[in-house]
């Protein structure tokens, strides 16, 4: 059986549902497709985390004002979708914490010392699980239950085949499949970009009865609230896409993070995402030269805090709109 939605994504990672939901609140019927099951940004931390990714990945000053632009998009969106913003702040820790409370300011964030380290309001956090949930129900949005197969296309609409036989046919596609190989049947330059992409395995280890107030970091470590608990996160193992699990390669950073609240090494529960990555770390996000395929990929590190800019560059680029000015660093053609 076949239908036809204004618009399909692939793919229900947070790229994926907050375009859904942005173009949805626009009016357009969306089909999400997606096989379900954990993904990246179900496995995430949700910190929304411009000053602290800004003094981690040593970030231009340009750089910083961009994820500062992007989490400025999130009370409207958070409030617009229904997921609850949480505006904790960030803390950080150790005997740099001198040295980044100078790059920080830097950089251009509201930053204070504290006991025994420094503290930001910038930083700001969602509820993972909760908040795709809330973005998978907005109105408008409809999700089903498949994986992708086989794409093929013309001048007026895609045809996209699950692998269960269902077929659906759309004028604008929206490729969002985080790290995955690419779809059979897109155009050769746009496989060849997806090709590109980086994997990065993540682990977090899940530790249910702790708490944290706030997201506190420290060279090597992070501890974020987190449903019931906290997470201890997060490892960077480029080049892998191996979803088991490896405590051992996570017990550095526990360790650090359970000495941040005053606590001993404990195993916590491991969990694994697959970050995609472009060389710039920034996402693919926009239209492509191919007639109605549009892109939502690779946002490294920063796929929450990037959700709202990505599904606003992509529902312009769906309707025609004039393009917001940060919609050029993410255009999926910079690097032809
Ligand atoms: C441990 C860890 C902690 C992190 N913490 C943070 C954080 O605190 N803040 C932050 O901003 N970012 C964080 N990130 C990064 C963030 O999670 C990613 O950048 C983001 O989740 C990527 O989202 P995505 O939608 O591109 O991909 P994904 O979440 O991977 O979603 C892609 C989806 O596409 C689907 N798909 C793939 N192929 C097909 C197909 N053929 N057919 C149908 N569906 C398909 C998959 O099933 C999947 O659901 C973290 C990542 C990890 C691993």
């Amino acid at each position: 059986m076949a239908s036809s939605p204004d618009v399909i994504v692939i793919g229900a990672g947070v790229l994926g549902l907050c375009s859904a939901a942005e173009l949805a609140a626009r009016g357009h019927a969306v089909t999400v497709v997606d096989p379900g099951g954990a993904n990246a940004s179900a496995v995430a931390a949700g910190m929304i985390a411009p000053a602290m990714e800004s003094l981690l990945e040593e970030t231009t000053p340009e750089r910083a004002a961009l994820l500062r632009r992007a989490r400025d998009l999130w009370p409207a969106f958070a409030e617009t979708h229904g997921l609850k913003l949480r505006r904790e702040g960030a803390e950080w820790r150790g005997d740099d914490a001198g040295a980044a409370m100078d790059r920080l300011s830097a950089l251009g964030f509201e930053v204070e010392a504290i006991d025994d380290g420094v503290r930001t309001s910038e930083d700001w956090r969602v509820d993972v699980g909760p908040g795709l949930a809330a973005l998978a129900r907005v109105p408008g949005v409809s999700v089903v239950r498949a994986t992708v197969q086989r794409l093929s296309g013309d001048t007026r609409r895609w045809r996209v085949e699950a692998g269960d036989g269902r077929v659906w046919f759309t004028p604008s596609l929206v490729v969002a499949t985080g790290a995955a190989a690419a779809v059979e049947g897109l155009p050769p330059a746009v496989a060849g970009r997806i090709a590109a992409i980086q994997p990065i395995k993540g682990q977090l280890s899940y530790f249910a009865g702790l708490a944290t107030s706030a997201v506190i970091r420290t060279q090597g470590a992070y501890v974020a609230p987190s449903d019931g608990g906290v997470v201890i996160g997060a490892t960077m193992q480029a080049g892998d896409r191996d979803l088991t699990p490896d405590p051992d390669a996570a017990n550095d950073q526990t360790s650090r993070g359970l000495g941040l609240l005053g606590l001993d090494h404990r195993e916590g529960v491991v969990r694994v995402g697959i970050r995609g990555a472009t060389s710039d770390g920034l996402p693919l996000a926009g239209p492509t030269q191919a007639e109605g395929l549009h892109l939502a990929l690779a946002p490294r590190r920063n796929g929450w805090l990037l959700g709202p800019l990505v599904a606003r560059v992509v529902a312009d680029g769906i309707e025609g709109a004039a393009p917001v000015p940060d919609a050029a660093a993410l255009d999926p053609a910079r690097f032809d």
